[in-house]
């Protein structure tokens, strides 16, 4: 999409990884190679597995068979904090700490990593790169809107230079207008700091919209792999077509909207 930038963040690979829960195949069997810098959206109906998979990729969940590397590393080779510091996570339900101010919430992984100095400016660096007064700083979470209080979680996913963001509906909660916006400014950013990008949505709009490739999710395994003009053309099977027909007039429309690139 954007050629002149280096390729860059770290590429992924799974290798036939499974997660079973009883007899839930949350994960089934996925074998998947994500490119340096691309930007994948997982999507698919609740339990179909997206939140499982994720948290494989940063050791939130270890799978119960196969493997996944970064940049051809065994990530079980990897300490479970440092390989965190390489990745920045972004939860559903925003997870700030109440008690913290939006500073600490925002500099916590850098405590936990023992980067203290210049920990001040980086947070005001952080802050008007997620498009927050500096003044917000000094505030409580509760103080905050959603959108605002999703812009710290970014930012605070963001404070170690993480060249791979995993997101799990990152969004959704958010009033239909401050997500697109949002979804928008976060579009910039991957490209901008040429990250590696995985988000888990339940909104074939936005993943069509954000993403340059999509994986649709049904029962632990990958139903459609598929661009988003492959998906909106229709030419990606039966399974995953009675997955993506009703948001493809809504994706359409924000498409022609000029949103997408
Ligand atoms: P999604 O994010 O797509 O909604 P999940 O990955 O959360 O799906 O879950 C996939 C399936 O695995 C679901 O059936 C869910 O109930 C089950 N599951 C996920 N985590 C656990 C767990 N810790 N214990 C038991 N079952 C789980
Ligand atoms: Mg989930």
């Amino acid at each position: 999409m954007n050629s002149t930038l280096p390729a860059s963040g770290p590429a992924i690979s799974l290798q036939n990884v499974s997660r079973h829960y009883g007899s839930i195949k949350a994960v089934d069997n996925i074998s998947l190679e994500i490119e340096a810098g691309s930007f994948v959206a997982l999507v698919g109906l609740s339990g179909s597995g997206k939140s499982t998979l994720l948290k494989m990729i940063n050791r939130l969940v270890d799978p119960a068979a196969g493997q996944l590397l970064i940049d051809n590393s065994n990530i079980e080779d990897t300490d479970p904090h440092i390989l965190r510091r390489q990745i920045g996570y972004v939860f559903q339900n925003i997870g700030l700490f109440p008690h913290m101010t939006i500073a600490r919430n925002i500099a916590i992984g850098l405590e936990l990593a023992g980067a203290n100095s210049g920990k001040d400016d980086r947070v005001a660096e952080l802050l008007d790169l997620v498009t927050l007064p500096p003044e917000m700083a000094t505030r409580m979470p509760h103080q905050l809107s959603g959108g605002q209080q999703q812009r710290v979680g970014v930012a605070r996913a963001l404070a170690t230079r993480p060249g791979l963001m995993l997101m799990d509906e990152p969004f959704g909660a958010l009033d239909p207008v401050t997500r697109d916006s949002l979804a928008g400014q976060y579009k910039t950013l991957h490209e901008t700091l040429g990250l590696t990008s995985v988000i888990v949505t339940h909104d074939m709009a936005e993943a069509l919209y954000l993403a340059d490739r999509i994986l649709v999710m049904e029962s632990g395994q990958i139903k459609a792999d598929a661009t988003p003009a492959q998906l909106l053309s229709g030419d990606v099977g039966e399974e995953a077509e009675a997955l993506v027909a009703i948001p493809r007039a809504q994706a359409a429309h924000l498409i022609a909207l000029g949103k997408g690139s």
